[in-house]
């Protein structure tokens, strides 16, 4: 590990100057996924700022729905009352990932900012744009089982590993950012992760020294609370990745879907929205044939790698299997 400057804030208005000083800073909260990129010599900041000790562990009732703190634990939101009883689609994803030891340490503005685990971007010996920018991508005619079938580019065909950012994206989530002039700004879920295009470096939207403070859940997304599902398909049963992910929410008026959500995970650089899907299913009635019909939909514009191409059958059954335990059907 190289050597860095450690400094620690406890308030967020010393924040600016802090970041201000160097381009090359890094926030560290629960330090899970920085502190083990740092080790292997990706991640090297020349000044860590560890904010673990800022005021942004609520989790409480807003007029809009919920707020949860940026700095609340996963453990801690998941097992929340309030996330339990309304948004129980993301205590379920938060559960499916990692382990018991992580989800303890780990934030929820972290696990947002997590970063790929595509092998290549790992290894310092090999070439990756996202690691280090113009040197090639190692995936792309490597080994790419783990990698993307949606949205990728030539620069990059990583995928966006985590489990909690596919629930909030179902459940139509705003990102709370606070800004290095200490103003503040909201992203929806939506366009908070990105693309890979020309510039696989950044993972997000989120621009230099911007804070995550919060995350919201709107009132309205407390509609899928009866009818929803996380299905996380994995080499086993516990601390690994998703090979895919459905997070699937429906909101269903007697045996009528009157709206849906489809968010598949771990098949592109950010979590997948998958809208085809969705337009078949609103305004159906419930029947184990139609998500049968609507989970092909979901992979009908997938363009697999040279080792992926089982995601698509594995995907489809996924979908298909979230969506029959979010109608309690199996
Ligand atoms: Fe790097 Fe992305 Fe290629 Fe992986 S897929 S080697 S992260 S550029």
């Amino acid at each position: 590990m190289r050597p860095f400057e450690y400094v620690r804030v406890d308030n967020t208005s010393s924040l600016a100057d802090l970041t201000a000083i160097t381009s090359n800073a890094k926030f560290m909260a629960g330090g899970t996924n920085l502190l083990d990129l740092m080790k292997e010599d990706v991640e090297r900041p020349a000044r860590v700022v560890d904010i673990s000790g800022l005021p942004l562990k609520q989790i409480q009732r807003i007029h809009s729905g919920l707020s949860l703190g940026a700095l609340a634990t996963n453990t801690e939101t998941a097992n929340h009352p309030l996330v339990r009883e309304n948004y129980p689609l993301l205590t379920q994803a938060i559960l499916a990932g990692a382990s018991g030891q992580l989800r303890n340490m780990a934030t929820n503005g972290g696990n947002l900012l997590q970063r790929t685990r595509c092998n290549y971007f790992y290894d310092t010996a090999m070439p990756c744009n996202k690691r280090d920018p113009g040197s090639g991508c190692g995936a792309r005619e490597g080994l790419n089982k783990i990698h993307a079938i949606f949205g990728w580019s030539e620069s990059c065909v990583a995928t966006y590993p985590g489990d909690m950012a596919n629930a909030l994206h179902a459940l139509n989530a705003i990102v709370r950012l606070r800004e290095p002039n200490g103003g503040e700004r909201q992203v929806p879920i939506a366009d908070f992760h990105r693309l890979p295009g020309e510039t696989p470096e950044q993972d997000t939207n989120l621009r230099q020294g911007e804070l995550i403070v919060a995350i919201e859940l709107p009132v309205s997304a407390a509609a899928f609370s009866g009818h929803s599902y996380y299905l996380k398909v994995r080499d086993r049963a516990s601390y690994a990745f998703a090979m895919v992910a459905v997070a699937a929410a429906l909101d269903i008026d007697g045996d009528t879907i009157r709206q849906a959500r489809v968010v598949l995970g771990s098949v592109a650089h950010m979590p997948w929205r998958a809208v085809e899907t969705e337009a078949i299913l609103v305004g159906q009635r419930l029947d184990p044939a139609l998500f049968q019909r609507a989970s092909l939909a979901a992979f009908q514009n997938a363009r697999p790698l040279k080792h992926n191409a089982y995601k698509v059958e594995l995907g489809q059954r996924a979908v298909a299997r979230a969506l029959m335990r979010a109608a309690h059907f199996a």
